[in-house]
């Protein structure tokens, strides 16, 4: 184990197992908040924040700008409920104030992204910390806790791959997604429930060829259901070279994550390529373009807002012709043109991630957590802050804005 021991004089012991983003949040604010503390960061890998340093495309997306805890709330598949009176205590404004006041500026961008203006993931590692340094944080790499157990003093052992052993009197665990292993079976030994860790935050595989052949060609607005479930979500779409992604996708699969895990990534996505028009509406559009259009062929003449790619593909792919004049548009292609903008049908055969980014839904069960002060309801003394909950954001800042939040709350209850 490598330690950078800051602090010296202290006899309550803080022990924090996970050097990520919710786990050093968590140290500083416990550090800063009782001085008589000594807080050990406990990190298995060679360094701390790694996740913080790949974040974002190396640039972090630290936030996002939405200042309004209900509406922020909404962009949790897992947590949105527990997660609103954190942001009442610690929300997107106090990270950004936190940040400024510590010299890290941060921009949005136009979907409400936040990054450093520098957009260097390095400036968030080197502010938090300096920060730690600053609190007197001991900081041990290369430390991973094997077994936590809790004696008849209610102090926390903690066990490391080496044999060594160190206790705590509190203990925060944040140690990011929870894999079946030693630390999971601690976790459970402590009477915890952990709900299975499923992906979330992927794209579809879809393999239809004239859907393969639009690929790069984006919508901007579609609603996108499956089909079994009906259960459904809206927004951008975009057409990939294995199938579909983009903002609607992604929120999909986030929202189902469980249920899509029990399909087998298996099932029928029913799109509708024309939210925007009812199917009367699209009707009429197309009784009117057989009027203003009577001349141009069907797969030339597209409805705004699809781009004419998809468009000529979407009749095509119909069984109505394109190369068809509107005047002699029948009832049929009225029907055909009908099902398949507003209820096509496509064979979801697996998944991808979502660029780099891996995100798991699963962890501590949220019943088992005090929201106030992201104690354990069920061992005193037990913190848990970050991905080791059951709580999962959309992609766009959320999933490091509830790290921050729930670090900063267990951290100033961790020491009080
Ligand atoms: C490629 C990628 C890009 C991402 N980009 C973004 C983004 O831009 N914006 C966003 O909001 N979210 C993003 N996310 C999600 C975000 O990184 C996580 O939600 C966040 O890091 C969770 O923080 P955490 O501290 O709970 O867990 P982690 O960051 O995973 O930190 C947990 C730490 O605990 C350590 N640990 C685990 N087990 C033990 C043990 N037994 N003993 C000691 N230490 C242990 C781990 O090594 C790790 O360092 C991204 C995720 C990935 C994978």
């Amino acid at each position: 184990m490598d330690t950078i021991d800051t602090n010296e004089s202290s006899n309550f012991e803080i022990g924090i197992i996970g050097g990520g983003a919710a786990g050093i949040f968590a140290a500083i604010a416990a550090a800063n908040s009782n001085p008589h503390a000594k807080v050990t960061v406990y990190e298995k890998g060679r360094s701390l924040l790694s996740k913080v340093r790949i974040s974002g495309g190396g640039r972090c997306n630290v936030t996002h700008a939405c200042f309004d805890p209900k509406t922020f709330c909404q962009s949790y598949p897992r947590g949105s409920r527990e997660l609103l009176g954190p942001f009442h205590q610690f929300q997107a404004s106090d990270t950004v104030e936190w940040f400024e006041s510590r010299g890290v500026v941060l921009k949005t961008e136009a979907d409400g992204r936040m990054f450093p203006t520098t957009d260097s993931s390095q400036t968030i590692i080197d502010c938090l910390l300096q920060e730690c340094r600053n609190a007197g944080v001991t900081l041990a790499n290369n430390a991973g806790v094997v077994r936590v157990e809790r004696d008849p003093d209610e102090r926390f052992h903690l066990e490391f791959g080496d044999g060594r052993t160190e206790v705590a009197d509190r203990l925060l665990i944040a140690c990011g997604g929870l894999k079946p292993g030693k630390l999971h079976s601690s976790l459970e030994g402590l009477s915890h429930t952990l709900e299975p860790a499923v992906p979330s935050l992927f794209t579809f595989h879809i393999d239809v060829p004239w859907l393969r052949d639009l690929a790069g060609v984006s919508i901007p607005d579609s609603r996108v259901a499956i089909a079994q479930s009906k259960k459904g979500q809206a927004g951008p779409l975009l057409i990939t070279h294995w199938g579909l992604s983009g903002p609607a996708i992604l929120k999909l699969s986030a929202w189902e994550a469980r249920y899509l895990y029990q399909l087998d990534y298996q099932f029928e996505l029913i799109v509708d390529w024309l939210p925007g028009y009812s199917e009367y509406e699209l009707k009429s559009q197309c009784a009117s373009n057989k009027k203003l259009h009577a001349a141009k062929q069907i797969g030339n003449t597209p409805i705004s807002p699809i781009p004419s790619r998809l468009w000529e593909a979407l009749v095509q792919a119909s069984g109505a012709s394109p190369i068809k004049r509107w005047a002699e548009f029948s009832r049929d292609d009225e029907n055909r043109i009908g099902q398949i903008f507003k209820y096509c049908r496509l064979p979801v055969t697996g998944k991808s991630m979502n660029k780099e980014e891996f995100v798991t839904c699963g962890g501590v069960r949220l019943k088992e957590v005090n929201f106030k002060t992201m104690q354990s309801r069920i061992v005193p003394g037990l913190f848990l802050a970050g991905e080791v909950l059951d709580i999962d954001g959309i992609t766009g800042g959320f999933n490091f804005q509830a790290a921050w939040t729930t670090g900063w709350i267990a951290g100033m209850n961790l020491s009080s």
